[in-house]
C-alpha cells in the first residue's frame, strides 16, 4: 500500500470540469483496483471563482496547492470576464500559481500514436512513434529580465528592451530535470541554446556541460543551435529524446512540437518546482489546451489531454509508472480501436462524446489489468 498522496483538483472553466469528470472516473477505478490511496480536494480558480468569490484564485487555494503533493489543473477562460482589468481575469489564477510554486521548468511530450500519425501535418512516416520530452525553463530568461520596458528617445522615436539573463544555478536545475527525465527515458538530452550570438546562450552550454561532466556522464548529451532544433523537429524529429532549452526558446520549440502530433486535445503537460529537502517537488499537471469556450457544455471535448496529464502526475508525482503506462497504453488502444472525439475525427471512424470516450479508456484499462 502506498502512502496517502495529496491531490489537488481545479478544474477551472469551460470543457475543463468536463473532461476533469472523466479523469475522476480513472481515480475511482485505480483506488479500487489498484490501491491508489489518495486525500484530493477539488476546489474553484478562473471564472468560476470569480463568480463564487470574486477572484481568479483564493489565497487559501494557493495554500492549498502548496501542501500537495501535485496539483491537476483544468483550463481557465471564461469570456464572460473579458471585460475585467488585467490583474482580475480567470487567466490570472494559472499565472499565480506557477509564480507561488516556483514552478521552474515546463514538460512538453510530443508524443504521436500511432493510429493519429495521419493526423499530423507532416508526413506520417516521419512523425510515426514520435515520442520526445521538451524540457523549458519558465521563470527565467528574457521574459523576466532587467532592465526592461519602452522608453522615450531625445529625439521622440522609442527603444523597447528585454534581457536575457540566466545564472549558473538557474541553468543547472532546470538541466538537472532533463538529465534526471532522460535517465528514465532513452538516455539523451540535446541543450539548445544560441551561443553563437549571445553570452548567455555561451554561459547555458558551458554550465550544461560541466553539469553533465560532474554528475550526468552516463547521460548522452549533444548541443544545438535554436534556429537548427526547430529546422530538425520538422526535418527530423525522432533524432531528438530530450530537449532542454531557455523560457523563449523553449516557448516556440515546445509549440513547434506539440503540432508534430496533430491536435491541441491530446497534449498534456507538467510543471515541476525544485526537489526540496524532504525529497518532494511541488508539481502542476495540466492539458497544454484552454477552455475552449467555443465548445464548451455540448460534451464533445476532447479528454484525452487531460487523462494523459493524470498520468503524467502519476508518473512524476506519485512514483506509480505502471499506472501511467496503464493508461496510456488503455488510451493507445482505444484510438486504434477507431474511436474519435470531434477533433481528431477522420474519415472511417466513429465519432464519440467526451463521457464516451472517457468510458472507453476506462474499459480498456479494466481489459488490459486482467
Ligand atoms: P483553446 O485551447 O481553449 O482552444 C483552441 C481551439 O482548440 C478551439 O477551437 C477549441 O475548441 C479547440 N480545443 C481545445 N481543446 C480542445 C479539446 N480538449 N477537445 C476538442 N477541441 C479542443 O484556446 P483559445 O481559444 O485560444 O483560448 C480559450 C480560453 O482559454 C482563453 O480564455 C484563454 O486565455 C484560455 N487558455 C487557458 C489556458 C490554461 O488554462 N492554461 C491555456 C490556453 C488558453
Amino acid at each position: 500500500m502506498m502512502d496517502v498522496k495529496k491531490l489537488l483538483v481545479l478544474p477551472g472553466d469551460g470543457i475543463g470540469p468536463e473532461v476533469m469528470r472523466e479523469v475522476a472516473h480513472i481515480v475511482g477505478w485505480l483506488r479500487h483496483h489498484r490501491g491508489l490511496n489518495l486525500e484530493i480536494s477539488e476546489d474553484l480558480v478562473g471564472g468560476a471563482s470569480l463568480a463564487a468569490h470574486g477572484v481568479p484564485i483564493r489565497e487559501e487555494v494557493i495554500e492549498k496547492a502548496k501542501a500537495a503533493d501535485a496539483v491537476l489543473f483544468g483550463s481557465v477562460g471564461d469570456p464572460a470576464w473579458a471585460h475585467v482589468d488585467f490583474d482580475k481575469r480567470p487567466e490570472v489564477a494559472i499565472l499565480k500559481l506557477r509564480q507561488e510554486l516556483e514552478l521552474f521548468a515546463n514538460l512538453r511530450p510530443a508524443k504521436v500514436f500511432d493510429a493519429l500519425a495521419e493526423a499530423s501535418t507532416l508526413k506520417p512516416e516521419v512523425v510515426r512513434g514520435l515520442d520526445i520530452m521538451i524540457v523549458r525553463e519558465t521563470v527565467g530568461g528574457i521574459y523576466f529580465g532587467e532592465p526592461r520596458g519602452i522608453e522615450t528617445l531625445p529625439d521622440g522615436s522609442k527603444r523597447g528592451v528585454n534581457t536575457e539573463v540566466y545564472t549558473t544555478s538557474e541553468i543547472e536545475r532546470v538541466a538537472r530535470v532533463a538529465f534526471d527525465m532522460a535517465r528514465a527515458r532513452d538516455n539523451r538530452v540535446c541543450s539548445v541554446e544560441k551561443c553563437n550570438v549571445m553570452e548567455s546562450g555561451l554561459l547555458w552550454k558551458q554550465v550544461v556541460t560541466e553539469l553533465h561532466a560532474r554528475e550526468y556522464s552516463d547521460v548522452q548529451l549533444s548541443h544545438m543551435l535554436a534556429d537548427n532544433c526547430a529546422m530538425q523537429l520538422v526535418r527530423n524529429p525522432k533524432q531528438f529524446d530530450v530537449i532542454v532549452t531557455g523560457n523563449l526558446f523553449g516557448d516556440l520549440l515546445s509549440d513547434l512540437a506539440s503540432m508534430l502530433t496533430g491536435s491541441l486535445g491530446m497534449l498534456p503537460s507538467a510543471t515541476l518546482g525544485a526537489v526540496r529537502e524532504d525529497g518532494g517537488r511541488h508539481a502542476l499537471y495540466e492539458p497544454i489546451h484552454g477552455s475552449a469556450p467555443d465548445i464548451a457544455g455540448q460534451g464533445i471535448a476532447n479528454p484525452l489531454a487531460q487523462i494523459l496529464s493524470f498520468a503524467m502526475l502519476l508518473r512524476y508525482s506519485f512514483d506509480r509508472e505502471e499506472d501511467a503506462a496503464l493508461i496510456e497504453q488503455a488510451v493507445s488502444n482505444v484510438l486504434a480501436s477507431g474511436l474519435r472525439t470531434a477533433d481528431i475525427m477522420s474519415d472511417g471512424m466513429a465519432r464519440v462524446s467526451t463521457e464516451m470516450m472517457g468510458q472507453s479508456v476506462l474499459r480498456e484499462m479494466g481489459k488490459l489489468a486482467l
